[in-house]
């Protein structure tokens, strides 16, 4: 690997390895550029996934972050990554593409946020990124004629099998699942997906696409040199234009270093990556940057089946339905998918105590009947309001900076979407047979804090992913999404990831 000098500044520095920072770290290397990646975690090799929920917990941004508001955003293990590969590392792969109608809701509803990239100049980059990686799905999509998945689908396990069987009863669409994870062995030594169930947990066999397989390997192999176990803790600039010209940052042991750059990728999600910029007081001369945190609803109901389940077996995701991305009659703006889920017992037994306030022998008993339990979950459109918001709390972390607190409600829209998505899984699943059902309130994925738009009054960063304020700046992850959408979003991050690249290799 490389090794740049600290004080001759580099072409670039990208800080965070996950599906924002992987895809443009591999783009500019290749396209020549000095890149130097700063990662916070370290690198987790597929063989040091365990097939354990405890063990898995090194994976996950345990630092404290604050949370309030009506439906406070649970950290830890639902909503961050860290290591070589970001959240890719214990995502579930489930991979939906935008649909262009969520790329324009406030044209089309009024409500929300347009985003200023049209959804046809995206689609070259997620075919781009779906190759590259390795999707598995179905051909023809039922909601897309033109799309083509270059792997066949994955077999079902048992709560996908129902969902397609009692959607179809219901009236529903449903089918196969685009996923990340080969179906068939890749001819790079990639093996297919063995059916173990441990998505969540990292995928120890390397079936599960995360950036540390392909995208972090690719950059290194142009000349960028990765430095695990840094905290960007600061930014410089230059005093007369405002320039980023370094980034400060403190490995384990606390020592500090500073590397000199030309220009700054932040790429460390929707909650580090403002936090950040607060913290230095950069960017942020609309007021935007730490607003509109979104969150998608992602309410799960859950019931008991006759028969054994084993949600713990076979890939956890195996069925979609996009039937529901614009409801007939609905009276709220947007929509949601619906999927199929197989999670493993403490995770399941966390949410159930979390959401429905189940302790003790309820909650002993309820874990006990894992085995026949079967459930269903939304992606669910959440609309950016400037109140739901992260700021800078007073306490700080080990490294000095302000822990983020991040005040999250839902409003109407997301009020009766979730109505509606509740109505219509139980409907779905009392179809399927299943008793005893339960609903987990929860959301999902943290979005929206670095807005991108065309106008510096309204965003932070403009739709090249370009600071408004400062020139040399760039955010591409989580954060710069203007609306939530209802496809979950990593694919779109890594869509956006490598359009941001090109641009940049095309204008500098
Ligand atoms: C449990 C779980 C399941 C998910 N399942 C799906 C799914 O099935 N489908 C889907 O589309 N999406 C899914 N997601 C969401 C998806 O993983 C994220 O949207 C995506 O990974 C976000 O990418 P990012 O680049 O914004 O941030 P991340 O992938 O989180 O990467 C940020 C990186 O920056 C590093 N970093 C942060 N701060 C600093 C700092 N100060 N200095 C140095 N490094 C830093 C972090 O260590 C991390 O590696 C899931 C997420 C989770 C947590
Ligand atoms: S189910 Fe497949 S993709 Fe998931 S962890 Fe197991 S082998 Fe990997």
């Amino acid at each position: 690997m490389n090794s740049f000098q600290l004080d001759t500044a580099v072409d670039v520095v990208i800080v965070g390895t996950g599906a924002g920072g992987g895809p443009v770290a591999a783009r500019l290397a290749a396209a020549g550029m000095s890149v130097v990646v700063l990662e916070a975690g370290g690198w987790r090799p597929s063989r040091s996934h365990m097939a354990d929920e405890r063990a898995a917990e090194p994976l996950y941004w345990l630092e404290e972050r604050l949370s309030s508001g009506d439906m406070p955003v649970a950290f830890g293990a639902n909503n961050s990554g860290t290591g070589v590969g970001g959240s890719l590392l214990h995502w579930g792969a489930f991979c939906p593409r935008p649909d262009a109608r969520d790329m324009a809701l406030h044209r089309t509803s009024g409500q929300g946020a347009d985003w200023p990239i049209p959804h046809d100049t995206l689609v070259p980059y997620l075919q781009a990124v779906e190759r590259q990686i390795g999707v598995s799905g179905p051909t023809p999509y039922p909601w897309d004629a033109d799309r083509h998945y270059a792997l066949p689908p994955l077999p079902h396990n048992a709560p996908a099998a129902l969902f397609l069987q009692a959607a179809a009863d219901c009236g529903i669409r449903a089918s196969d699942a685009p996923a990340a994870v080969l179906s068939v062995a890749a001819a790079e030594g990639r093996p297919a997906c063995a059916n173990c169930g441990t998505c969540h947990q990292g995928c120890r066999n390397g079936a599960k696409f995360s950036p540390d397989l392909l995208f972090i390997p690719q950059a290194i192999a142009s000349g960028a040199e990765l430095r695990t176990h840094m905290r960007v803790v600061g930014m410089e600039q230059d005093p007369k234009t405002g320039r980023v010209t370094a980034v400060q940052y403190r490995d384990q042991t606390g020592a500090s270093f500073r590397q000199a750059c030309k220009a700054l990728f932040l790429c460390a999600g929707g909650i580090e990556t403002p936090r950040l910029l607060l913290h230095c007081g950069l960017a942020n001369s609309s007021g935007m940057v730490g607003r509109n945190f979104m969150a998608h609803v992602a309410t799960q109901i859950w019931g008991q089946f006759e028969q054994e389940i084993r949600g713990n077996h076979g890939y956890p995701s195996g069925a979609i339905s996009e039937d529901m991305v614009r409801p007939d009659g609905a009276d709220f703006a947007g929509g949601y998918l619906m999927q199929s889920l197989g999670v493993l017992p403490i995770t399941l037994g966390m949410a159930m105590a979390r959401s429905q306030g189940l302790w003790g022998r309820d909650l002993l008993d309820f874990v006990k009947s894992y085995r026949h339990q079967a459930g269903i979950g939304i992606n669910g459109e959440c609309l950016p309001h400037p109140d739901n918001r992260l700021t800078l709390s007073d306490e700080q972390d080990d490294f000095g900076v302000p822990k983020a607190h991040v005040s999250f409600s839902y409003h109407d829209n997301e009020r009766r979407l979730d109505q509606h998505a509740q109505a219509t899984m139980r409907a779905i699943w009392e179809r399927a047979g299943a008793r005893d059902i339960r609903v987990i309130s929860r959301t999902a994925h943290t979005i929206g804090t670095c807005r991108m738009g065309v106008s510096p009054e309204d965003s932070v960063v403009n739709p090249d992913g370009c600071s408004h304020d400062i020139g040399n700046l760039y955010v591409c992850d989580n954060s710069i999404f203007p609306s939530a959408l209802a496809a979950n979003p990593a694919l779109t991050i890594m869509a956006l990831s490598l359009r941001m690249a090109d641009r940049y290799v095309a204008a500098v």
